[in-house]
């Protein structure tokens, strides 16, 4: 069975979309941790990021570094922080999240947005993306 990430790619499932190109894509967490707490994805179904052949990690470290860099710009914040977990959706994801200290990084303290806030900070994010 297709992982719920893939079913985003295939546009089976909507998602709040900031960047995408052939082989990656971006969108937001649906429970963010902070606003603009962003999943960058292969669009490829692999299910740990450390199975991913070298010469596509480092291109999707490189994608998810263009995103980091636009969500900087989006949403101000001290650091955009990284961090694989991978625990619930088996396909490889990043996590990107602005924070401002360490208490930010909080996954037991996952949020709900309205839709209306969502398709807002998607489309700021995706305004600062080069
Ligand atoms: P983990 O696999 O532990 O890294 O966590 C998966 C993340 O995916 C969680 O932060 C969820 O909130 C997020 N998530 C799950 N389903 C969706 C979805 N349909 N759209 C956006 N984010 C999702």
């Amino acid at each position: 069975m297709a992982s719920v990430f893939s079913m985003i790619v295939a546009g089976e499932i909507p998602c709040y979309k900031v960047a995408e190109n052939d082989k990656f894509l971006a969108f937001l967490d649906i429970n963010p941790v902070m606003p603009g707490h962003t999943l960058v994805i292969p669009k490829r179904e692999v299910s740990y990021i450390f199975d991913m052949p070298d010469e596509e990690y480092v291109e999707f470290e490189l994608f998810a570094k263009k995103v980091a860099l636009g969500l900087k710009k989006a949403m101000p914040c001290v650091r955009i922080a990284e961090a694989v977990i991978g625990l619930e959706v088996p396909h490889a994801h990043i996590h990107l999240i602005p924070i401002n200290n360490e208490g930010d990084m909080n996954f037991r303290n996952k949020q709900s947005l309205s839709g209306e806030e969502m398709s807002s900070i998607a489309a700021r994010i995706a305004s600062e993306i080069k």
